[in-house]
């Protein structure tokens, strides 16, 4: 409508968009990358990512790379998919996660996503019905926050416990869930804290669960990244506990989260969310949502069946003298303390003592002043939930990460109370 000149136009932003993108990793990253200094001449250290793909000890295996060049070359993935992922990778990646379980997965069991975000976003709208609420843990990956408000699933939250290695508070689980609640979250291995929680321990998560009658998502995007007592031990051997929803993807245990290749799983041997109507709505979400690229599912097969357990445990490796080197540098850094020692995923969660420190405000503000003075990048804990801690990450190349955890010396050495 043309108004004295004026066009005034019809269409505008859509707030809840802006609200619920309020916190994420990547924009509190981006925030104190605009404190790093251009005249610094040091190499920035990132120790904030969650994607260590573009350092060379990190690199994937070159017969995933083959796989993939392989299937665009055969030209038999250049059409549309299914909307539940292509048979020959929904085969291959049941067959594939059913070695560690106590029963066999069917293909329809395999629900291909783009990237394991894509399977939590399916899940948490599939539960997201009217008053419905979710139990999310407490410090977490604030992706369940967002995406949960922007659908309007009520969040609660429980408490992890890190002096008991960020094990799940169950007492208050309980204590949250009502007849509204539909399900809880769990991450394991941990994102942010690096814990792999013990097989006892998911247990009494199923036993709860059970007792609650509600659902368990397992994030598992860390499967098999453990270097610690506790082995890996999927969520889903306690399927016929409760019914398990588990999610995940060859992003990080490949490393390559740019092929955004997931997947969501129900692990329900008893047919419990058959009979709720869950798979019904699973489907019906991938109904009317995108596909991850079939040529990245035509290679699916071959990278799940052919990988080599040397690359494996490589990888595994570097990751836990990574994290080995970093638990033991902060024990000298004493403006910091680590509770507990990583044992899995690339993180650790470390407690911020300010009373050391002078004229540092908070989390945010130390973050924000060793972007500026070191050139380091550290996550401030008020992004993950825990105001007041940081999380570290220890996938890098080595030295950087020694060089790093100097400079967060130095930056506590020229920051410490005088007595
Ligand atoms: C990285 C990550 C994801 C997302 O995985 P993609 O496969 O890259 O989509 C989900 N959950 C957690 C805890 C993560 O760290």
């Amino acid at each position: 409508m043309e108004n004295g000149g004026v066009i005034r136009w019809r269409f505008g932003c859509n707030d809840e968009l802006t609200k619920a993108s309020a916190i994420t990793v990547r924009g509190v990253l981006n925030t104190l990358m605009d404190n790093l200094k251009p005249e610094d001449s040091r190499p920035v250290i990132p120790l904030g990512h969650g994607d260590p793909s573009s350092f060379p000890c990190f690199r994937t295996t070159p017969l995933a790379v083959d796989a993939v060049c392989d299937a665009v070359r055969s030209a038999k993935y250049n059409g549309y998919g299914s909307t539940v992922g292509i048979p020959p990778a929904r085969s291959a990646i049941a067959e594939y996660l059913s070695k560690d379980l106590p029963y066999k997965l069917s293909p329809d069991d395999v629900y291909l996503t783009i990237g394991c975000t894509q399977a939590l976003e399916v899940i948490l709208e599939v539960l997201a019905r009217p008053n419905a609420n979710i139990l999310l843990p407490r410090p977490g990956f604030p992706y369940y926050e967002s995406r949960a408000g922007f659908c309007h699933l009520e969040v609660r939250h429980f408490n992890l416990i890190p002096e008991r290695g960020w094990e799940v508070d169950l007492d208050a689980v309980e204590a949250l869930a009502d007849e509204n609640t539909a399900a809880m979250v769990i991450i394991n291995p941990g994102n942010p804290c690096g814990n792999v929680f013990s097989y006892e321990h998911l247990k009494k998560v199923a036993e709860t669960a059970r007792k609650l009658g509600i659902l368990v998502i397992s994030d598992e995007v860390y499967d098999h990244l453990t270097f610690g007592n506790n082995p890996f031990v999927p969520m889903g051997i306690f399927g016929s506990i409760a019914p398990i929803v588990t999610v995940g993807s060859i992003s990080k245990r490949w490393i390559v989260p740019g092929w955004r290749l997931g997947w969501l799983i129900t692990n329900d041997p008893n047919g419990i969310l058959k009979n709720q109507g869950i798979v019904d709505s699973i489907k019906g979400y991938l109904n009317i949502s995108s596909d991850p690229a079939t040529f990245v599912q035509g290679a699916i097969p071959h990278i799940l069946k052919n990988t080599t357990n040397e690359f494996f445990t490589k990888i595994v490796n570097t990751l836990k003298e990574a994290a080995d080197l970093c638990y033991d540098r902060i024990k000298d850094i004493h403006c910091i303390t680590c509770p507990s020692k990583p044992e899995g995923s690339m993180f650790v969660m470390v407690k911020l003592n300010l009373s050391l420190l002078e004229g540092i405000k908070d989390d945010v503000d130390f973050c924000c002043k060793l972007a500026e003075e070191e050139s380091v990048i550290v996550l401030p804990g008020v992004a993950v939930g825990l105001k007041n801690w940081l999380r570290v990450t220890f996938a890098i190349e080595p030295s950087s990460l020694d060089d790093g955890l100097g400079r967060i010396k130095a930056f506590y050495e020229r920051h410490a109370k005088k007595q």
